[in-house]
Parts: structure tokens; sequence; C-alpha cells
């Protein structure tokens, strides 16, 4: 099997200004120091706000702070009259290194379809920056349709057209278990992020699929982290509200198996 160097991503969503950053990022670095984190073994990936994205960018770069930068989104268009959009082209600028493409909240909350999620994920991979596409079901999906119907459909449609072998980031994100502090279980997202990989090898190769890291996120905390980088077919977490709290996700990015 290809070894996958497990993925933990903060997704900050609009939490946090750019000088509450400085002191968040600071204090999550000391304190994985102070533990004795071993940096390569897990790799930390910081989304916050836009506006965050250039003072953060200095900070880890002045301080060689290992943690990775990627935005919450990013328009599908490369430049011209879209007020208020940002480029996939600006965020390759400052060093972001990932984008989050499809969050259950922009699909819910800013019209965000299929079709503009795969435009959003071509655009990141026009601009060297690797999508971290976000598909799930929600509720009532996973009452009528079954758990993975629906994130297997938003996948393909994600991925479909892409060159085999573009290098993306999936998470499985069931819409019922984000902030409502209600997890999956272990064995409902390894069943989903195996069939999501498989979507992965149909759409881009088998290379791709075996490379790829599928993440699970919806209430990860410390306290279960473990159990879903115990499958197989998990290879990190999207976190959201615990990646707000230092020691909390310190903890979570210290997971022991
Ligand atoms: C998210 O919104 O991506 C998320 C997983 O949120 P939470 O961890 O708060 O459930």
């Amino acid at each position: 099997q290809t070894r996958r160097t497990p993925f933990i991503a903060g997704n900050w969503k609009m939490n946090l200004d750019h000088l509450q950053a400085v002191a968040f990022v600071q204090k999550l670095h000391w304190t994985l120091k102070d533990a004795g984190h071993e940096t390569d073994t897990v790799e930390v990936g910081l989304f916050p706000p836009f506006t965050d994205l250039r003072t953060v960018q200095t900070l880890v770069d002045a301080d060689k702070i290992p943690f990775a930068l990627g935005a919450q989104d990013v328009s599908a268009h490369d430049s011209g009259p879209y007020t208020g959009e940002i480029s996939g082209a600006f965020l390759a600028k400052l060093e972001c290194r990932y984008v989050i493409i499809g969050h259950s909240e922009r699909r819910q909350y800013h019209g965000e379809t299929d079709e503009i999620v795969a435009s959003k994920v071509a655009a990141a991979l026009r601009h060297g920056l690797v999508p971290v596409i976000c598909v799930g079901e929600t509720a009532e999906d996973l009452e009528t349709h079954g758990a993975s119907a629906v994130p297997v459909a938003q996948l393909e449609k994600a991925l479909a057209g892409l060159a085999s072998g573009s290098e993306v980031v999936v998470a499985y994100e069931p819409v019922w278990a984000i902030g409502s502090g209600q997890a999956a279980t272990a064995d409902q997202a390894q069943e989903v992020c195996a069939k999501l990989r498989a979507v992965v090898g149909d759409a881009l190769g088998a290379d791709a699929a075996a490379r790829t890291r599928v993440l699970y996120g919806g209430s990860v905390k410390s306290g279960n982290i473990a159990r879903f980088m115990r499958e197989p077919d998990v290879d990190g977490a999207l976190v959201g509200g615990a990646s707000l709290v230092v020691d909390e996700f310190a903890a979570i990015i210290r997971y022991q198996k």
C-alpha cells in the first residue's frame, strides 16, 4: 500500500482576524514544540479567512513554522470584473498550497452547485493549488439514499474532465455531523471514504487513487480522532470548531492510533 502522509486540516471558517491569527499560530506552534511533536509525521494545514492569509504566510515563512496554508474558497475565474472574488493566482502567490472547495456551507448558503464546484476545482488546479474537495450527505439524503450515494455523485461531478493523475484531496463531511457534536462512526467513515477513493481511481487513475488523501470531517475532536485514523481509507481530518482551540487542535494533530 502507498504510504500517504496523514493530513490534519483546520478550517477556521469566519473566525479569527489577522491579529488573532498571529497569536493562534504562534501558540499552536509552541504547544506542538513543547510536546516534542515530530513535524514530519503529520501534515498540518491551516485554512484561515482570506484577510488573514498574508499575515499567516509571513509568520510561517519567517519563523519556519511547518504548517501548510490554504484558503476556504476560490473563484472559478482567473481575473477580471468579478467583484469580491479571489483568484487562484493570488492564492498561489501567497504560497497557499491548498484550497477548500464545495464546503457544505458554501453549497447551502451560497448556492454552489456541482457545476460551480467543478469549475472551481479546475481553476485551483490551473494555478497549481491542491483542491480539498468537500462532499457529504444531509440527514435527509442519508434517510432516502443511504450514506454514500450523494457524496459519490458529488465527487464524480467534481472530478469529471480532469487530467488523469491530478492532485486532489477529498474530504467526506456528512452535513449532519458538521458542528453537531455527532460524528459519524469510524465504520461509516471508512465505508464512504473507500467508495470515494474508488471514484478517484475511476476518474484519475489507480496511482492517483493510491496517493490521494481522503479525509473525514464532522465533529472531529481529540477524543475521537484516533478511531478514524485507524481506518485504512481515512487519511486525516478536516476540523472545524475544534481547530479554533489551540490545545484541542494540538491534541488532534498528536493523535495516537
Ligand atoms: C467543517 O465545517 O468542515 C467541520 C468539519 O466542522 P466541525 O469540525 O465543527 O464539525
